[in-house]
């Protein structure tokens, strides 16, 4: 349930350096911030009596005025091909969920920057939701490590999650100011410290934000292309008639130069008979030859409503082959965890209603919690 009463700060929150003004406010030196930073991130300790090296007194003090809020596991499913997916209750009531998917030699996981999207992105069943508010900073990390301690993260051993995307609800360069302090803290190496080319923010492309973050942080950007030309993307990534693809590029090659990047990766949603012919493949390579890009196409994943088809398979390897031709690399997304999407609606109990949306290039079901 939401707590009105609960005014202590959530320490998720912080970045270190918020951390050590934290800690200094309460009369303590600011290399305390640094061990409780290690003790909440390396060690995904939630529990302020577990922190022994801390003194008993500061401990209780802290007790008193702090704590380690993660948004809480409702259910959690696992697919025959590993994949896992939570639903996640936030002390608003609403729910989110998140998606670990895990490779060899990597663990991704996806996780959200918002309760719905206000981009409206014509083939996206978020856009359908309509936009509900920005999570904060706390409902962000936190995504990260609760999934370190149901994924039984120890400090010990390997580390579980070695990726992070943030590629599920939402678009995150529209809640730039808990998103990058979120990123500061996935990155910190006293933090959850995952390399900075393994942290990804993908966005619509909010232009200004794209150029703004790239004197901010040093993430890996990912870019929603979708469209080879200006007439087709404005009609399925509005956000286009504001920033028309000349902008975006600009934005892309000034980030790379900025954050002496390898590239950018360009997603690219496969739409059977709208943006998958020969010609477009043929535009989109001409678009971006000898540039730092590379392109991901995604396999559409329908929702009920949607005017759209995936493309055949046969049509997106053809389109990839023509990207490689014309001298631009390019990938093909694999689907993953489709088998515990068919099983969404078997979710009883607290969750009272459910809205079909999708989680990075899954379609998922985010359940309306009434607090
Ligand atoms: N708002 C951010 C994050 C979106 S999620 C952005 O636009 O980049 C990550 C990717 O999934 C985006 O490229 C998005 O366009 C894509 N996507 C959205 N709906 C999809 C669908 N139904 N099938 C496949 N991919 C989809």
């Amino acid at each position: 349930m939401a707590d009105a009463t609960n005014t202590k700060t959530n320490l998720l929150g912080l970045t270190r350096s918020g951390l050590e003004e934290f800690v200094v406010a309460m009369g303590e030196k600011p290399f305390r911030a640094r061990q409780l930073f290690k003790w909440i991130y390396r060690r995904a300790v939630g529990d302020f009596d577990a922190m022994t090296d801390l003194g008993k007194a500061f401990r209780s003090r802290l007790a008193e005025i702090a704590d380690i809020r993660a948004p809480e596991v409702i259910t959690e499913q696992v697919s025959s091909d590993g994949t896992r997916k939570w639903l996640l209750r936030l002390e608003s009531g609403q729910a989110i969920e998140m998606v670990f998917i895990p490779e060899p030699g990597r663990g991704t996981l996806c996780i959200s920057s918002q309760v719905g999207c206000a981009m409206d992105c014509t083939f996206c069943s978020t856009a359908q939701q309509g936009f509900n508010r920005n999570l904060d900073t706390a409902e962000i990390v936190g995504q990260v490590w609760l999934a370190n301690r149901e994924l039984g993260y120890s400090p010990d051993g390997d580390r579980v999650i070695t990726n992070v995307v943030f590629m599920g609800m939402g678009e995150p360069l529209a809640n730039y100011r808990n998103v990058v302090p979120a990123a500061e803290v996935m990155m910190d190496d006293l933090g959850l410290d995952l390399s900075r080319r393994r942290v990804t923010v993908s966005t619509s492309g909010l232009v200004p934000q794209m150029i703004r973050i790239a004197d901010d942080t040093n993430v890996a950007l990912a870019v929603s292309l979708h469209a080879p030309n200006d007439e087709l993307r404005s009609q399925i990534v509005p956000i286009n008639r504001i920033h028309p693809i000349a902008e975006l590029l600009d934005a892309c090659w000034h980030y790379v130069e900025k954050q002496n990047a390898r590239n950018v990766t360009f997603e690219y949603v496969m739409l059977d008979g709208v943006n998958d012919r020969p010609e477009h493949a043929r535009q989109l390579a001409a678009l971006l030859k000898g540039h730092p890009a590379k392109v991901n196409l995604i396999p559409f994943n329908p929702f009920p409503g949607t005017q759209y088809r995936r493309s055949t398979e046969e049509a997106i390897v053809r389109f990839r082959d023509l990207l490689v031709k014309g001298g631009v690399m390019a990938t093909i997304r694999r689907t993953r965890g489709d088998d515990i999407d068919a099983a969404c609606g078997q979710l009883v109990g607290r969750v009272n209603d459910r809205v079909t949306t999708r989680l990075g290039s899954k379609l998922i079901q985010i359940a309306v919690v009434q607090a």
